[in-house]
């Protein structure tokens, strides 16, 4: 069954009307990789009626009303990516085309998705449900956080969305927990996962510096210094197990923000997995055109969730969080097989993943019960002894997937950390000969970042030595096996501490070491509820709080980009 889009569906499943109605900045991919369809398929799996309307027209309530009035609550979400980022490019130029739009034009999206569908909600609809928001836009920007496209210190997005909550991070347990309480006419304020605003501020509450403080209306001149505290509160309060009440005054009243959802454990994601994905477009969407996002996701496998990276620049650790689970190898196996009997296969898995590739079947033992420590880092600057890297279970996986009926490749496409790989003196070499021999679909990713120690240190990125030696052994692995395939380097340009001297740096060292022309080079984007936002936008190093250089020309900006990819093209040529 599909998830009900329209009307028609509606009246043929027999509802006269919905309980709850999500509405989406994207077209409705129905994957266990799009956001919405899962939390439209964990609800109707708990007995909800739920209709998912994407990417409504906002010059008119006609969209948006398509499903009548829910019963419950509105779920509003500006898609898979925070709709800026969508929209924008990194130095703000509007994106042209969109993966996420029937057709490719992006032209159905607005700037601000969620205030822009909370707004367009409060005004066809009066008396209104629980209005809630959720997805990475109002996950990342839940308390006050900058925003680089207005270059200012914003309030959390409830308040400017007039929003009753955000469900923030992995959202299952909260929006199921939220319909209970609902439906049961119980209190749904005190759920693990959950902001919403209050008249006063709980008495155990710890609180952030306040939105005036940040925005340099009271107190200290610029706000600057708070704004890291605030996020170093913040930061510190994202473990399930150890995080505290959160409360941070917005003018008159007050954010509350609940400690952490615990995250899905490894039953729990292969039941989710159980759920009836379609794995195609919606007919609703598909009958307007392609959706190219289809293509990346269809027949690929998340095996995980969660990151004990915590790179300055990413966001997953805020979102995932810090504590890595994984389905079973028979779940795994048992969605591989529904992939070959889907009309659209063609016998290649084309990835297997979470958001780190080899982070699959291993994780610290105290992170449970005690949280991931709150004085250092899983992987930086080194992988701790206390992580038991093992990259058996994947290399167990990889080949019970490639053994099945009608699947002729598995890859392994997302970036992988050799810092891992290194650290497993066991399988570690063996992982590489079977990525080598069996998973690479003409190149695999690596995410170095940058060369030079003084960046690497603030994106918390490990020394770039570590990635040669993963080179040496890929490409000898590659020539053993018999096989011309390639390593693709990623590198952000313009990222906090970065000056056009390390771009030169960085290039030279793209061209002696690598002897590779890095063709994927970002211009670093400020997004909410990262370290290097925080360290962008205030100047400071959270862990000294000395000053950093910060390059925020724009013209700066893309010239150190520039200084990458054009003197390699140059000498290409
Ligand atoms: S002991 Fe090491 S691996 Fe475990 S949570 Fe702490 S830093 Fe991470």
């Amino acid at each position: 069954m599909d998830i009900p889009c329209t009307i028609a569906e509606i009246k043929c499943l027999g509802w006269s009307e919905v309980d709850i109605v999500l509405v989406s900045g994207d077209a409705l991919i129905d994957t266990p990789h799009s956001g919405v369809a899962v939390v439209a398929r964990v609800l109707l799996n708990a007995g909800y009626r739920v209709g998912v309307i994407c990417q409504p027209r906002t010059n008119t309530t006609d969209d948006i009303l398509r499903l009548g009035i829910p019963r419950l609550f509105w779920g509003v979400t500006a898609g898979c990516v925070d709709s800026l980022v969508a929209n924008r490019t990194a130095t703000g130029k509007p994106r042209r085309s969109d993966d996420f739009t029937p057709g490719g034009e992006n032209n159905r999206r607005p700037d601000r998705a969620s205030i822009v569908y909370a707004n367009l909600i409060r005004r066809a609809c009066r008396p209104c449900p629980l209005l809630v928001l959720g997805g990475v836009e109002a996950s990342l920007r839940r308390i006050a956080h900058f925003d680089y496209w207005s270059n200012s210190v914003r309030r959390p997005l409830l308040f400017d969305a007039k929003a009753d909550a955000i469900v923030y991070g992995m959202a299952e347990r909260g929006v199921v927990g939220l319909a209970d309480a609902l439906r049961d006419g119980s209190e749904w304020r005190n759920l693990p996962g959950l902001c919403y605003a209050a008249a006063e501020v709980p008495a155990k509450a710890v609180e952030l510096p306040a939105y005036d403080v940040l925005s340099g209306r009271e107190g200290e001149r610029d706000g600057k210094r708070a704004f890291m505290e605030m996020f170093r509160i913040f930061a510190a309060n994202q473990e399930p197990a150890t995080a505290q009440l959160l409360a941070q005054r917005i003018d008159t009243r007050w954010l509350i923000h609940n400690p952490p959802a615990q995250p899905l454990e490894g039953f729990e994601l292969d039941k989710l997995h159980r759920l009836p994905f379609t794995h195609t477009v919606h007919p609703h969407d598909a009958s307007q055109g392609e959706v190219r996002a289809l293509t990346t996701v269809q027949f690929s496998l998340a095996a995980h969730r969660g990151c004990y990276g915590e790179c300055s620049f990413c966001a997953i650790a805020m979102h995932q969080g810090r504590r890595v689970t994984w389905r079973s190898h028979k779940s795994l196996v048992a969605e591989a097989q529904r992939y070959t009997r889907h009309p659209a296969f063609k016998g290649v898995i084309s990835d297997v993943s979470g958001p780190t590739a080899n982070m699959y079947g291993y994780e610290c033992s105290r992170k449970k019960s005690a949280g991931a420590c709150s004085d250092k880092s899983c992987l930086y600057p080194t992988v701790c002894e206390a992580l038991p890297v093992d990259h058996r279970p994947q290399l167990e996986l990889l080949q019970k997937l490639r053994s099945i009926d009608g699947v002729r490749h598995v890859f392994v496409a997302s970036g992988l950390r050799p810092d891992l790989i290194e650290a497993d003196k066991v399988h570690g070499d063996s992982y590489i000969e079977q990525l080598c021999r069996h998973h690479v679909s003409g190149q695999l990713k690596l995410a170095p970042e940058h060369s030079e120690p003084s960046v690497l240190s603030l994106m918390r990125k490990p020394e770039i030595e570590g990635v040669l030696r993963f080179r040496r052994k890929f490409e000898e692995k590659s020539r053993t096996v018999g096989k011309r395939q390639y390593l693709t380097y990623y590198f952000i340009a313009a990222h906090p501490g970065c000056t056009e001297s390390d771009m030169i740096e960085l290039r030279k060292f793209a061209q002696k070491r690598l002897q590779l022309n890095p063709e994927q080079v970002q211009i670093f984007t400020p997004t909410p509820s990262t370290w290097a936002t925080a360290i962008w936008w205030t100047g400071l190093d959270p862990e000294s709080g000395n000053e950093v250089f910060v390059e925020r020309r724009e013209g700066a900006r893309q010239r150190q980009k520039d200084l990458l990819v054009e003197r390699l093209q140059q000498r290409r040529k």
